[in-house]
């Protein structure tokens, strides 16, 4: 199947080529007819698999016919910087399509050239919903001619706690629409959303919730003590390009950074105290190659889209299974092949066995050559059997028993605790 299979008109197809992608990736095949037949769909799929141009492409034809300067598509996402990247998106595919104008609308920056945009009736808003709510409340938004709906990254939005403003923006849009929801994974939440707010949805679910296939897992068991040094040898050792650490903490991240750049690695830390400035000249930056190496926290680096990382390493063990697919969705990404080592201590058995499990394989315990790991045995240090040790400190947050309910869904004390923190 190639793009012309999808009878798109001939400005969007040439905007294809002129982006690069030649074949449709298997979420583009399956959404995009049923998209361009007005249905409404359940897009089970994570970052990486192409899920944006699988809704964008149709949309964009939506707007071949039918009014023109009046909000027609909202997109609501998590982050302003998935936001952007949506936008770029349907800038990119409208490129031929000169009166189709799309913007964003996040908080953290200016109002005016938001509200300049809304008055002018732009065609797609792609929009956090804080601030978009803020200006609908001061009528600045006009919904009453959105025909489509598309929620992105559905439950990271409900994971920091956007469910009721969601719930409040579905319902301030004309009921005779359609709606799109993206969502790596099926939480109660969605579930909920669904049943509500979608009309006949057709699911379609790509690979399951599990990381691409493309991607070389392993575990680097050590103490929490001698992470650093670990790192600092891996680094020396493996060929890398571009790297993402993830940590626990924002202040892990950027302690992490400064230890880097004091070993003269090209570095920079990504993490929610930062102003949107130097968020943006860090991605940027990252993105560009300015920096090889990008120390991020799960809240800060959600949604990026850096296309060229090489190596995704967990510093830190991630809290839930699910940020374990989307941290490491940021490598191996359509058809590249990624690499992506996670650190763990003995007390990460059961995340260990949980992460095994949506693999449906064991992960492989990797000893650092050349490292003096003493008398700790990296091969049988993490259990990820039943009798996994359960964790004797709250020191990820909580015992065994919190790690294990929020496995499956984020309790709303939790979800504010890690924000704050992260
Ligand atoms: P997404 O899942 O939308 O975040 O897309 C992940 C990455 O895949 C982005 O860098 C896209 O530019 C890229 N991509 C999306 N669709 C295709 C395609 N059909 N061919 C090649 N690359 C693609």
């Amino acid at each position: 199947m190639n793009f012309e299979d999808f009878s798109l008109d001939a400005r969007i197809l040439a905007a294809v080529k002129t982006v690069g992608y030649i074949d449709p990736t298997p979420i583009q095949e399956q959404a995009i007819p049923i998209i361009l037949e007005d249905k409404d769909v359940l897009g089970l799929a994570q970052t990486g698999t192409g899920k944006t141009a699988a809704f964008v492409l149709p949309i964009l034809q939506r707007l071949t016919t039918g009014r023109l300067k009046s909000t027609r598509v909202l997109v609501v996402a998590p982050t302003r910087e998935l936001a952007e990247q949506i936008n770029d998106e349907f800038r990119a595919f409208s490129r031929n399509m000169k009166k189709i104008r799309s913007m964003t609308v996040y908080g953290g920056v200016g109002k005016r050239d938001q509200i300049q945009k809304l008055q002018q009736g732009y065609e797609i808003v792609v929009a956090c919903p804080g601030r978009l709510l803020d200006l609908y409340g001061d009528r600045y938004v006009d919904f009453s001619h959105v025909d489509v709906l598309v929620l992105d990254e559905a439950d990271r939005m409900c994971d920091m706690g956007f469910l009721p403003d969601i719930r409040r923006i579905i319902k301030l849009l004309p009921k005779k629409r359609q709606t799109l929801f993206f969502s790596a994974t099926m939480p109660q939440d969605i579930r909920g959303l669904v049943s509500d707010f979608q009309h006949n949805p057709v699911t379609v679910q790509i690979g399951m919730i599990a990381p691409a296939e493309t991607v070389d897992h392993a575990l680097y068991p050590i103490t929490q003590k001698r992470k650093k040094e670990l790192l600092m040898t891996m680094l020396e050792q493996e060929r890398t390009g571009q790297v993402l650490i993830f940590t626990r903490t924002k202040y892990r991240a950027r302690n992490l950074a400064r230890d880097l750049s004091k070993h003269k690695y090209n570095v920079t830390a990504l993490q929610g105290n930062m102003s949107q400035n130097k968020r943006q000249k860090a991605i940027t930056g990252f993105r560009k190659g300015k920096y090889d190496i990008l120390v991020a926290t799960d809240i800060a680096a959600r949604g990026i889209d850096v296309t060229n990382v090489t190596h995704v390493i967990n510093f830190d063990m991630p809290d839930t299974v699910d940020a374990y697919t989307h941290r490491i969705g940021r490598t191996g990404r359509a058809e590249r092949s990624g690499i992506a080592y996670t650190f763990v201590v003995p007390e990460d058995g059961v995340m260990v066995r949980d992460i095994e499990r949506l693999l449906k394989q064991p992960l492989e315990r990797r000893r650092v050559a050349n490292f003096d790991y003493g008398s700790f045995m990296p091969e049988t240090a993490v259990d990820s059997s039943k009798n996994a040790r359960k964790p004797k400190k709250a020191g990820h947050g909580g015992g065994s028993k919190s790690r294990q309910r929020r496995n499956t869904r984020y309790s709303r004390s939790n979800r504010r605790g890690s924000g704050a923190n992260r």
